[in-house]
């Protein structure tokens, strides 16, 4: 019998791979023609085949093997004219010619139906033993030649997928794949690119000179020098921020980044690729987050004082984790000095105050109370300045606190207050003790006294006499100069314990602690007899000045210190009662 030399094949995805073995068993069996299919016992699909088979016919091969084909089996029909099944079977309309046929199935080495290896004749004919060994080695052949392409397929699919995630991936990440060739000056870009700057597929060349003009004007040079750096070798990778144009017009900022893959022999780039990122968003938080932190800066170095984050751990530990420029003025410390040690503080804020900062800022920490203290430092050349800490804390979960706050400058608030203070307490003519501030002084001595068995003290009321006079014989300034001499003579006699006010008028009080009535005569004697001795000098004339004392002394038993006074008081109308320039008890 004269075989074709050519195989008629359907259309379809026939497998040139399996041609070569399919036509080596044709001639191997003599048979003519080979057909393989693939598929399981229901369904065949065509894969191959040698010999003048029609291929159009077998193009809907979806029909179930012959009947009576078993796993493992070899059918055999050794003449088709005399099978009832065959008859009408598509593989008859195929080669109508059919008289012989021999199927063999071809399993995977699960044991799982792969297809059917045929063999076919035009005469009827029988397989010996040998041949049908043959033929199921043959078909063993195939099997394993169907696995492997299955595999194969399967391994192209997963690579196919993890491409299209990928291009997927890149697309939903708004960046696109440019790809260059560096001699020719061609340059390709992905769809995606071209989406980023909103251009269709076809509104976008493929020549480098027109990439450049879509780069902004402003960075074209330092693109390309950047470009140059990574041809010449002096850079790993391309990488640079810059405006490309988009279709509207607007510009974008974006990320490129790019690498040559491919060099000639002299090191010349041949290929580069590589991507561009819409990194405008990125760009915009950026600069908001820098002019945030600008903003920060500027507030916490150009407001006075010194702004700081405080942290003190369980342990007792403490440390700044953020100090403001200010610190220069308020410690003179710079912010990395402190930040590197608290405890420096330590040799900074005044020894008489040190122990009050430190435990009000325990007590802050352990309440949970806002911390607000007033303290003095010692600056080197500054002397002592004042300075005012005020921070609120907060518990972490770790145990720590944390305080945010700000330290003032208030030595100039201080020198005020102090102002205001000697302006409220003392007398503007005789700089002693107002009639006010006197009776506090009072006050304290008395609370002394009731404290202490031991302790006592006594008051003397002191009223010029004849005052009227000199002020109507001198004038009232003349007048004011005697008040003013008389409150100095009466300071010379003070020991620092004592105190000494103008009660008003020409009318004077001392008090004198942990001292007797007896004392108290003596001191009232010392201070007629410096008056009598030291006349008020006025021009050429010298003014004799007198007074009269009234003395009592302070009981433990006093409601208040206005008893102790008005006793005095008594005391002193007896002296002027008796004569004037006297010293009375009460
Ligand atoms: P006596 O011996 O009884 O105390 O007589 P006296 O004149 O000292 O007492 P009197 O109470 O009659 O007069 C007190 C005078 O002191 C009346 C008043 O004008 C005067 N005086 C009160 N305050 C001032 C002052 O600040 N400056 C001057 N220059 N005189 C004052
Ligand atoms: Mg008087
Ligand atoms: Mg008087």
């Amino acid at each position: 019998m004269q075989l074709p030399s050519s195989s008629k094949s359907p259309e379809g995805p026939r497998d040139e791979r399996f041609d070569g073995l399919i036509r080596m068993a044709r001639r191997q069996f003599g048979v003519l023609a080979v057909l393989l299919t693939s598929g399981d016992q229901d369904r065949q699909r065509f894969r191959a085949s040698a010999g003048p088979i029609a291929g159009d016919a077998l193009q809907d091969l979806h029909c179930p093997p012959p009947a009576g084909i078993q796993a493992d089996a070899l059918l055999l029909v050794a003449d088709t004219s005399r099978d009832e099944h065959l008859r009408n079977h598509p593989l008859t309309k195929a080669l109508p010619e059919l008289r012989f046929l021999a199927a063999c199935s071809l399993r995977a080495p699960d044991g799982g139906p792969l297809g059917l290896l045929y063999l076919l004749h035009d005469q009827p004919r029988e397989l010996d033993a040998e041949q049908q060994q043959g033929l199921r080695e043959f078909a063993e052949l195939v099997a394993a030649l169907l696995v492997r392409e299955e595999a194969d397929r399967r391994e192209l699919e997963c690579l196919r997928e993890s491409e299209r995630r990928m291009a997927l991936a890149i697309a939903g990440s708004g960046t696109g794949i440019w790809d260059r060739n560096a001699l020719t000056g061609e340059i390709h870009y992905s769809s995606g690119w071209k989406a980023l700057l909103g251009y269709t597929s076809d509104e976008v060349g493929n020549r480098i000179e027109e990439s450049y003009t879509r780069v902004h004007p402003g960075d074209l040079a330092y693109v390309q020098a950047s470009i140059q750096a990574h041809f010449d070798g002096r850079t790993e990778a391309y990488e640079v921020e810059h405006r490309l144009r988009c279709r509207d017009g607007s510009y974008k900022w974006v990320c490129s980044r790019g690498k040559v893959v491919e060099r000639d022999a002299a090191g010349k780039p041949v290929r580069m690729v590589g991507t561009t990122s819409d990194v405008t968003a990125m760009r915009a938080l950026s600069e908001k987050m820098q002019q945030t932190a600008a903003l920060m800066t500027d507030l916490t170095n150009e407001i006075p004082g010194m702004v700081f984050q405080y942290r003190r751990q369980v342990d007792g530990q403490s440390s700044f984790s953020y100090v403001s420029i200010g610190v220069r003025d308020i410690y003179g410390l710079t912010p990395e000095q402190l930040v590197q040690d608290a405890d420096v503080l330590h040799l900074i804020i005044h020894p008489d105050d040190l122990a009050a900062y430190l435990g009000s800022l325990e007590a802050s920490a352990r309440d949970l109370k806002p911390w607000h203290q007033e303290y003095r430092v010692l600056l080197p050349g500054g002397g002592a300045t004042w300075r005012q800490g005020d921070a609120r804390p907060r518990p972490l979960a770790d145990g720590s606190v944390l305080w945010h706050g700000f330290i003032t400058d208030i030595t100039e608030r201080k020198l005020i207050e102090a102002e205001l203070q000697v302006f409220a307490t003392t007398d503007s003519l005789t700089q002693l003790s107002n009639r006010r501030h006197f009776m506090q002084q009072l006050e304290s001595e008395l609370a002394r006294v009731q404290r202490s068995v031991d302790y006592r003290a006594v008051i003397l009321m002191f009223d010029l006499d004849h005052f009227k006079a000199i002020n109507d014989r001198w004038g009232h300034s003349v007048g004011d100069l005697a008040l003013r001499h008389f409150s100095a003579i009466l300071c010379t006699q003070l020991r620092r314990t004592d105190a000494a006010g103008r009660m008003g008028g020409e009318e004077f009080a001392v008090v004198l602690s942990n001292a007797s009535v007896d004392e108290a005569m003596i001191f009232a004697q010392r201070v007629q007899s410096e008056l009598a001795s030291a006349p008020l000098a006025h021009g050429d004339e010298h003014l004799a000045l007198a007074v009269s004392v009234g003395i009592a002394s302070l009981h433990p038993t006093d409601a208040s210190a206005e008893a102790g006074l008005s006793r005095s008081d008594m005391a002193l109308y007896s002296a002027k009662r008796a004569g004037r320039n006297r010293i009375e008890c009460h």
